[in-house]
């Protein structure tokens, strides 16, 4: 099985626009059209806007740049399509399993 050509972007905003410095999260280009146009994994649009092209990164990072994060929705989607859904539940449950009684709500 050959994996998806998965690739990572964010917004980008022009310094000068009241928006700058708000565009906190990477998100996962999906790479089929959604009613024929781009969409992330998690279904924010991913075309540009007037101040705010897409800002596609190179290559798939190992770790966001600095001041970014990863858009948990998309990192679930993604992880859902190359079939590791059950890896990263595997790794949920081993979190869960060393929180104490106290941890719990
Ligand atoms: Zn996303």
């Amino acid at each position: 099985m050959t994996a998806p050509r998965l690739l990572a972007f964010h917004r980008g905003y022009h310094a000068a626009t009241k928006r700058a410095g708000q565009v906190r999260l990477l998100h996962i280009l999906r790479p089929e059209l959604v009613n024929g146009s781009p969409h992330a994994l998690c279904h924010i649009h991913a075309w540009d806007c007037q101040q705010s092209p897409r800002v596609d990164l190179p290559e798939f990072p190992a770790t966001p740049p600095e001041g970014l994060s990863w858009c948990p929705r998309c990192l679930g989607m993604a992880a859902e399509r190359l079939g590791l859904a059950q890896r990263l539940a595997s790794m949920i449950q081993a979190a869960l399993s060393v929180t104490t009684k106290e941890d719990r709500p």
